[in-house]
């Protein structure tokens, strides 16, 4: 892609996303995580985030909600950094499974055959692959000094959520002690699924996950701080995952719909990477049958097609309508 999105044209259409589904009632909250089902369900923001380090924000973008699934994307790009993309894809691999993002069938089904880090069984598996090994402050850090330069400011745990997720993760801890038993796990197993326990109770707001996006869309470098976080040839390959498996069961329709890889999470985000051009992200806590955020999915829907975002799309018809209007 390599059209420039202007400013204000940007802010338009997500100004008009914004007033056409903000009283959008579908949807529920996610309530298998017990602090996630009490998220004020009305909270609605979008934010997009330019090469100049331009951040564009409308509605509730300062509100910190849980992170949850978005967070693999992080610990995906830290563990290729680390190792490589090729020892990733070796020792965690790049396929949907077809089956839920928290699917003990699909280990046990393919068991000699790996998935991706952006599914629960995967990312744990990140998790334990993180440097330095057998140290869980050190990950830790890594992990969170990590997203912090993604998103150009602090982070910090929501205490509450993280019990919340902390006393009901038993799907999680199969997930992990299974891994274990197929040598795909790569060092404590309790200790990587805390990890990602903690990982996925990280607090974040819309503007700092469209920085974040951002940064992955412009090749690793923070266009807020100027700061390389990344090697720039990761872009291709974390966005590649995303488009992959971003979605959870609806993967293929989002794709199909809107062409921007893009990862949802049960805490009601959703971060949009189009590489090169902007990266963009939603929030509102009601979620579909699958997992992923309506009013979210609504709104950057919208906005991918009045800006022309679709990244499989020929240059001529990636020409903004809001451009041509
Ligand atoms: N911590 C949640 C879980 O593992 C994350 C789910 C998600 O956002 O997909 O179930």
């Amino acid at each position: 892609m390599t059209h420039n999105i202007q400013k204000d044209a940007l802010l338009a259409v997500m100004n008009q996303a914004h007033d056409r589904f903000k009283a959008d009632t579908g949807g529920r909250n996610a309530d298998y995580i017990p602090f996630l089902a009490n998220v004020p369900s009305q909270l609605f923001g979008i934010a997009a985030c330019l090469p100049d380090g331009e951040v564009v924000a409308v509605g509730d973008t300062d509100y910190r909600f849980g992170i949850e699934s978005v967070s693999k994307v992080p610990t995906a790009i830290l563990a290729m950094e680390q190792y490589s993309a090729g020892e990733v894809l070796d020792r965690i691999g790049a396929d949907a499974t077809g089956l839920p993002f928290n699917s003990i069938m699909a280990i046990l089904l393919e068991n000699d055959h790996p998935s991706t880090p952006l599914v629960n069984a995967g990312a744990i598996s990140a998790c334990s692959m993180i440097k330095p090994t057998g140290d869980a402050d050190k990950k830790w850090k890594a992990i969170t000094d990590f997203i912090e330069g993604l998103c150009g400011s602090k982070v910090e745990v929501i205490d509450e959520l993280y019990k919340s997720e902390s006393d009901t993760n038993f799907n999680n801890r199969s997930i992990a002690w299974l891994l274990k038993n197929y040598n795909r796990i790569y060092d404590d197993p309790e200790m990587s699924l805390d990890l990602y326990t903690r990982q996925c109770s990280i607090g974040i707001t819309a503007r700092q996950l469209a920085i974040m996006a951002g940064t992955i869309s412009f090749g690793g470098m923070n266009p807020t701080t100027g700061k390389q976080v990344f090697k720039s040839h990761l872009t291709p390959h974390i966005a590649s995952l995303m488009a992959t498996v971003g979605f959870y069961e609806n993967t293929g329709d989002w794709l199909f719909t809107t062409g921007v890889p893009a990862k949802s999470g049960v805490g009601g985000g959703i971060m949009g990477v189009v590489p090169g051009v902007v990266g963009i992200a939603a929030f509102a806590p009601p979620l579909d049958k699958a997992g992923n955020s309506v009013k979210a999915q609504k709104a950057l829907k919208y906005i991918a097609a009045q800006l022309g975002l679709n990244i499989f799309a020929p240059a001529e018809t990636t020409v903004p309508k809001a451009a041509k209007a």
